[in-house]
């Protein structure tokens, strides 16, 4: 085989054979196959888009360059969730335990920020001793023990993915829905669950801001799955405005916590148990969505989802006192009022700018090595289709005191919020559901 006339035949608008996607993968990782000609074949991917059988074959590739793990010495149907990333999504905290007290296995591997959004790791550790690093024995050991366990992605998973997402930052093709989705399957499906529903985001907070895009991602990414031969769905939610009031770390756990505990914001609520019912569903512990809607519910009002989560804390070596006793948690040196200076109705508070002035806040790292101060963060008090007069608390900032993050985010968030005469809705939470065969829209 010859490296340029794989290339050409991408250019050229033709399917690659799996012997040929795995000749590109495994010589690039050998370093046989230098940066500039697997730029030059992202690019043709860019332009000419891949078939069903290529994008399988190219996320297989991606998982073969590196380790995967093996669920299979743990009992039961393993589940797992990816979102494809947006800000105040604290959605796999209250999840995880949420389904696993329903009787599903939940053993998954999460990510650090990207980006502007926030990563579900680096919340998990703003519990105090709480680790998200275990040896592969260790993290089947603890789902085995209490059905469910969270690490952070090791290094070893998917290399091949690690080095063509740096060559695509830096070549404009990050942007290709192939390549996107091919990136997203082969961590997943190297992290081993026997199910996958995916939670892909559309809207201003969205890695995938128009909604036909996000449409074309989930059904890619879903038959990558069910070609690997898992069971996969996708849920298309809307990214528009944060989901729920808090963004950040400390502040994101508090917010999970009164989920749990039935008390948390209604788009958080009903996204988890639609996204927890599939879940169910998936692994065969629910007949229908109203059979997993009622078994949920039920762990939510019992306490048995809220002890789950205490036991996932305790068992990662965090206090699951923080769960009855949330002031536990990093306290911000100093908390803000972020007054209106408008009256009317909140039209729209955009959700990447939202994300923005939290990093600005000091919620994300500055460098790769720098640790982060976990209490800083947001809490809205006004979201879309509420009324406001002028001075009214928009937000409270959870600040470290220092004036120069605080000044700046504090213009970011205010500019995020459009308030206007008439009174909108908020976009629909849930916009579709997309299945191997199917596509149910549910509309804006
Ligand atoms: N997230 C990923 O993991 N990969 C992409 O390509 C985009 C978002």
């Amino acid at each position: 085989m010859n490296t340029y006339e794989v290339i050409k035949k991408k250019r050229d608008g033709h399917a690659l054979s799996k012997q040929e996607i795995d000749y590109l993968i495994n010589g690039f990782m050998a370093g046989d196959i230098p940066d500039y000609q697997m730029a030059a074949f992202l690019m043709a991917v860019y332009f000419r888009g891949m078939q069903p059988t290529e994008c399988v074959d190219l996320t297989m590739s991606m998982v073969g360059s590196g380790s995967t793990i093996d669920l299979s010495p743990i009992k039961g149907f393993t589940v797992d969730k990816h979102s494809t990333g947006g800000v105040g999504d604290k959605t796999t905290l209250v999840l995880a335990p949420l389904v696993a007290s329903c009787g599903a296995v939940v053993a998954k591997m999460t990510g650090r920020e990207l980006g502007h959004t926030g990563g579900t790791a680096d919340k998990f550790e703003s519990i105090p001793g709480m680790r998200m690093s275990f040896s592969k024995e260790q993290f089947v050991e603890i789902a085995n023990r209490i059905q469910v366990s969270i690490i952070s992605q090791t290094e070893t998973l998917t290399p091949a993915d690690k080095l063509m997402y740096a060559l695509r930052n830096v070549t404009a093709t990050v942007d290709a829905i192939p390549l996107i989705a091919s990136s997203i399957m082969s961590k997943k499906l190297a992290a081993g669950a026997d199910g996958i529903v995916l939670d892909v985001k559309t809207g201003a907070g969205s890695f995938m801001t128009e909604y036909a895009d996000a449409v074309n991602l989930a059904k890619t990414m879903v038959g990558i799955g069910e070609g690997a031969g898992k069971k996969c769905t996708a849920y298309l939610t809307d990214m528009a405005q944060p989901l729920g009031f808090a963004i950040g770390n400390a502040v994101e756990v508090r917010e999970a916590i009164d989920t749990l505990n039935g008390a948390g914001p209604s788009d958080l609520t009903e996204l988890v148990l639609a996204l927890g019912g599939e879940m169910l569903t998936l692994a065969g512990i629910a007949e229908s969505s109203a059979d997993a809607a009622q078994l949920l519910q039920s762990s939510l009002a019992t306490g048995k989802a809220a002890a789950k989560f205490k036991d996932l804390i305790k068992a990662q070596g965090g206090n699951p006192d923080v769960v009855e006793n949330p002031v536990l948690l990093p306290q911000a040196k100093q908390q803000l009022a972020l007054k209106s200076n408008a009256v009317g109705f909140v039209q729209d508070i955009n959700a990447l700018e939202a994300g923005m002035a939290a990093k600005i806040l000091g919620t994300g790292r500055q460098t790769k090595e720098q640790g982060i101060d976990l209490s800083i963060g947001i809490v809205l008090k006004k979201k879309v289709g509420d009324s406001v007069e002028p001075g009214e608390t928009l937000a409270e900032l959870y600040t470290d005191g220092d004036q120069a993050k605080i000044e700046p985010a504090s213009k970011r968030l205010q500019a995020a919020y459009t308030i206007g005469p008439d009174h909108l809705d908020a976009d629909r939470l849930i916009q579709a559901r997309v299945a191997v065969d199917s596509i149910e829209e549910y509309g804006l």
